[in-house]
């Protein structure tokens, strides 16, 4: 199968309406245009200056169409009388004022698994680039330097011990694709489960034990910095934190401390605690690969999360009950 071209195992294409429409959705984000296309071929989406320009448009709004790093809160929920369903393009749903939206029975749906193998492939992506140099290897090569000494060397992942935050869909596909990689897998987590790897139910033990720490929990208060000067400090100088879960997940000024004052080697960031990432010290920092949130933005991810989030939204409207409801 050539790139771009996307078999969608087991699933059927989106149905076509019967009867008429589907009610009108309120688009919260910036999609990619082939993604958009894919709502708009059976949906009519509204974005904020819609609402803005036609009040009256308020009313007629029954779903939410975002993705994860769009905020829902409950004001824009309120705003919305009509509104029946909000459905994310990712998994993730802590930027989604679930609680509230529960309350007024609105329900909230996710695209599980689809970007599984996506995400798993940027971390191990990043691991080997942070532990190899590429970013520098590259700019080395394109600046002619090769021709003045060799590059420094890199860090094998080889035998190294990884330590896995969240072994959960995600978590578990990255473990089976560092497996041949030949590292000595563990993972923390609230429950032990019946998987062949090392159980820490303490973060700090675990970042002692490990030299490369991988997150992939959710994002949200239960998690919100977890990551932090004492768990940096127990990683050590030759240690490397990989973030593929949500930036909230790590105290980003702990963080940069941790960098700039070799109390961890390096670190590998597709997620922010603010997004897009501003002028932060991260961005000056030469032990750290960055990523604009590109966990699960592949053409065939995206369009089979996009499949997905359509599938909810028809089912939602024609039978009542969602595909993957946020349990
Ligand atoms: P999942 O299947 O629900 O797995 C989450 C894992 O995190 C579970 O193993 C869970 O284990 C653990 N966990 C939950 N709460 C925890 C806590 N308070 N402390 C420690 N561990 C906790 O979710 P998933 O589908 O793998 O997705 C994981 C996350 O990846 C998403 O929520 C999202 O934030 C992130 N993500 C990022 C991108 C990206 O573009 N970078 C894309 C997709 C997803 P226990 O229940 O045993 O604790």
């Amino acid at each position: 199968m050539k790139m771009n071209e996307t078999a969608v195992a087991g699933q059927e294409p989106a149905e076509q309406p019967v009867g008429g429409e589907f009610p009108k959705l309120l688009k919260i984000g910036v999609f990619p245009a082939s993604v958009e296309a894919q709502f708009r071929s059976l949906f009519t989406l509204l974005d904020e200056d819609d609402l803005r320009n036609d009040p009256a448009q308020v009313a007629s709004v029954a779903g939410i169409v975002t993705r994860s790093n769009y905020r829902i809160p409950a004001e824009l929920i309120d705003r919305l009388p009509g509104l029946r369903i909000i459905t994310t393009n990712g998994v993730g749903y802590d930027g989604i004022a679930l609680d509230h939206a529960r309350q007024k029975n609105i329900v909230v749906t996710n695209t599980p698994d689809v970007l599984n193998k996506a995400v798993a492939e940027l971390a191990v992506g990043m691991l080997l680039a942070l532990l190899r140099k590429l970013p520098e290897a590259d700019g080395f090569v394109r600046a002619g330097a090769w021709e003045e000494s060799p590059f420094p060397l890199g860090t094998s992942l080889a035998g190294k011990r990884v330590g896995i935050v969240g072994l959960g869909r995600i978590g578990k596909e990255i473990a089976q694709r560092l497996v041949p990689f030949e590292v000595d897998l563990s993972y923390f987590g609230r429950a032990r489960q019946a998987v062949p790897w090392r159980h820490f139910d303490s973060l700090p033990a675990m970042a002692r034990h490990v030299d490369v720490l991988v997150l992939s929990c959710p994002g949200g208060a239960a998690t919100r910095h977890i990551v932090d000067a004492t768990v940096l400090r127990e990683l050590g100088p030759d240690g490397v934190i990989v973030n593929v879960a949500r930036g909230s997940v790590v105290n980003e000024s702990d963080l940069c401390h941790a960098l700039a004052n070799g109390i961890i080697q390096g670190a590998a960031l597709d997620v922010f605690e603010s997004e897009p990432l501003g002028p932060s010290p991260l961005r000056q920092l030469p032990n750290v690969i960055l990523a604009p949130h590109i966990g699960s933005a592949t053409h065939e991810t995206r369009r089979q999360m996009a499949e997905l989030a359509i599938r909810n939204l028809v089912s939602f409207f024609r039978t009542g009950r969602a595909v993957t409801p946020v349990a």
